[in-house]
């Protein structure tokens, strides 16, 4: 392995005055601008660019923030938390919506982009990383080409949410079966985790993500595992994926959140120079490109 591609993402939220206050989000859309903007400024000091998944009213309000940024290398894509959407007649999250409703809810948004931006989005993230069975078909019949929806090891039921036994690294996803590759014309691109640490809550099983947001986690640590977790497995494209919310000050050089995420960047320099291995900044899309340009290939059955 000579490179690990690394992508930098946010979800990018409604502020919490729009949906409840104990949500992820900012307090408006003064903020989200200026924490977005902090973002890019600190992730390109590392030589990274930013992937936003954004959802659809902040798309409509941000509209040309993102249009600056994605003609300065960024990559912009669908975010959705059904009850955070519009007037909130969604009372679910994505992976508690039936096929049916996960297309209506995807067809409007889509409707809300292309009024934001003129194009349809074709990158997607759904809000809590909810997802069932009928998401990745839902994405492709309404034209989605990639996807970072998938957190491997986050079991949360009571949100829709089961990620156990996930595929770590990027791949085409499966028409039928989340948690496996597959050879759909989507690809998904997972969060990274250091799948060393288990933490284990009522109702709740995780692997630690990369995000820079933990209270009561050593993110240094978290940042040099996930790498060399990656270089273990040594796939066919090797990639360190994270990301946060548009919530925290990244223009303050003294915030928690924002010492966090420039401590992890520094290690994933650091983990990937122990390593021998080049750190390069990519945007989804990129992935995606790389993903969608392998064949695909039917796993070999189990007679088991
Ligand atoms: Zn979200």
């Amino acid at each position: 392995m000579k490179e690990m591609q690394v992508v930098v993402t946010m979800d990018c939220e409604r502020p919490r005055t729009e949906t409840h206050a104990q949500a992820t989000g900012p307090r408006s859309y003064a903020e989200s601008e200026r924490f977005i903007r902090g973002y890019v400024a600190v992730a390109a000091e590392h030589g990274f660019p930013v992937s936003f998944f954004v959802h659809p009213e902040v798309a409509l309000a941000h509209a040309a923030l993102f249009k600056e940024l994605a003609a300065k290398g960024s990559t912009v894509g669908l975010h959705i938390h059904p009850w955070k959407y519009m007037d909130g007649r969604y009372k679910a999250h994505f992976g508690g919506l039936s096929a049916g409703e996960q297309r209506a809810i995807l067809s409007e948004a889509i409707g809300l982009w292309l009024h934001a931006f003129g194009t349809r989005p074709i990158y997607f993230r759904s809000g809590t990383y909810s997802a069932n069975d009928a998401t990745f078909a839902a994405l492709v019949e309404l034209g989605f080409r990639g996807s970072s929806t998938s957190l491997p090891g986050r079991v949360l039921p009571a949100l829709n949410v089961n990620w156990a036994g996930a595929e770590p690294d990027p791949h085409r996803a499966h028409r039928c079966f989340r948690q496996l590759a597959g050879t759909m014309e989507l690809a998904e691109m997972p969060v990274s985790v250091d799948s060393s640490v288990t933490v284990e809550k009522p109702g709740h099983r995780y692997h630690p993500d990369l995000r820079p947001d933990w209270r009561d986690m050593d993110v240094r640590r978290l940042a040099g595992n996930a790498v060399a977790q990656v270089i273990a497995r040594a796939p066919a494209i090797p990639v360190v994926n994270l990301g946060t919310h548009n919530d925290n000050d990244y223009t303050d050089p003294d915030d928690r959140v924002c010492r966090n995420f420039r401590a992890e960047l520094e290690e994933i320099h650091a983990a990937c120079a122990r390593a021998g291995v080049r750190p390069v900044g990519a945007t989804v899309d990129a992935i995606c490109d790389r993903v969608l340009a392998e064949p695909a290939r039917e796993a070999e059955f189990a007679y088991v």
